[in-house]
C-alpha cells in the first residue's frame, strides 16, 4: 500500500470527471495521506487558463487529515527545456510534471524526444517526468536514467499506461525502472487518475516494481515523509500544516 499519489486529473480538464472534493473523499476511504492534483498544462487541448494554477494558492493544505499538494502536468514543448508552466504558475505550484503529449509536441524521433526530455530535467524547474515510456516517444532510456539521477527528477510509473492509455508502454517502463535502480534515481508512481475512483490504483505499477526487484527505498510514494523531504531538498520551503501528517 503506498499512502501517496501523485498524478491526477479533475474537471478542469474537461476530459477528466471529478473535483477535488470528490479525490479527498476517496483518499480517505482508501488511506491515501497525501495526493497531488496535476491537471494538464495550458498549452494542452482541454486544459485550464493559466489563472487556474496560479489561484491555487487559496487551497486548504488539509481536509479532513488528508495533505493536497497543488501540481500541474505541464507539457514538454522544445528542445530547449521549455514547459507551459511559468512565473507566477511556478510560484504557486508545489509539484511541477512534465510530459510529451502529442497535441503540443508531435512525435519526432528518439534523439529529439531524449534531448527535449533531458532538457527539461535540466532546466531545474520539473520534478517528475510523465509517461517516459510512452511508445509513441521513444528515448535513449539509458540516457534519461542518467540525467534523472543527476538532476535529482523522479520518472514515473503511470498505471494507467497499463490500463487505458499508451498502449504498449510495458516493455519500456520495465526498462526504466530497471535503468532507474541502476542509475540510483528516483521513481514516482501516478495513478494518472482521471475519475476519483481509480486514485491510488498502483497495481500494475507494483507488477513492474516486483520484475525488476525495485528497492523500496527509491520510491518517492513509500511515505509522505519521503515525499515532502524529496520536494524540500529540491527547494520546497516546509509546509507547516503537513507536520501531523
Ligand atoms: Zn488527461
Ligand atoms: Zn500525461
Amino acid at each position: 500500500m503506498y499512502p501517496v499519489d501523485l498524478h491526477m486529473h479533475t474537471v478542469a480538464s474537461t476530459h477528466a470527471y471529478s473535483t477535488l472534493h470528490d479525490y479527498i473523499a476517496i483518499a480517505k476511504s482508501k488511506g491515501i495521506q497525501l495526493f497531488a492534483i496535476t491537471d494538464h498544462g495550458p498549452d494542452m487541448a482541454d486544459a485550464p487558463h493559466y489563472w487556474h494554477f496560479v489561484n491555487m494558492r487559496i487551497w486548504p493544505r488539509m481536509v479532513d487529515g488528508v495533505g493536497i499538494l497543488r501540481g500541474i502536468e505541464a507539457n514538454i514543448k522544445n528542445t530547449a527545456g521549455e514547459i507551459d508552466c511559468t512565473g507566477p504558475m511556478l510560484d504557486s505550484l508545489d509539484l511541477i510534471i512534465a510530459g510529451f503529449h502529442e497535441p503540443v509536441f508531435p512525435p519526432k524521433d528518439s534523439a529529439t524526444h531524449t534531448e527535449a526530455m533531458i532538457a527539461a530535467m535540466a532546466s531545474g524547474n520539473v520534478h517528475i517526468i510523465s509517461h517516459p515510456g510512452n511508445p509513441k516517444f521513444p528515448v535513449d532510456i539509458p540516457a534519461i536514467a542518467q540525467a534523472a539521477a543527476k538532476y535529482q527528477v523522479a520518472l514515473e510509473l503511470n498505471n494507467s499506461s497499463f490500463t487505458h492509455s499508451r498502449k504498449g508502454s510495458g516493455p519500456n517502463c520495465r526498462a526504466i525502472a530497471e535503468a532507474v535502480r541502476d542509475a540510483g534515481g528516483w521513481l514516482s508512481l501516478g495513478s494518472d487518475s482521471h475519475t476519483a475512483f481509480t486514485l491510488g490504483d498502483f497495481d500494475e505499477c507494483r507488477k513492474i516494481l516486483a520484475e525488476v526487484e525495485f528497492p523500496e527505498a527509491r520510491i518517492l510514494n513509500v511515505s509522505v515523509r519521503r515525499m515532502l523531504g524529496f520536494l524540500e531538498s529540491r527547494g520546497m520551503k516546509p509546509i507547516e500544516e503537513f507536520a501531523t501528517l
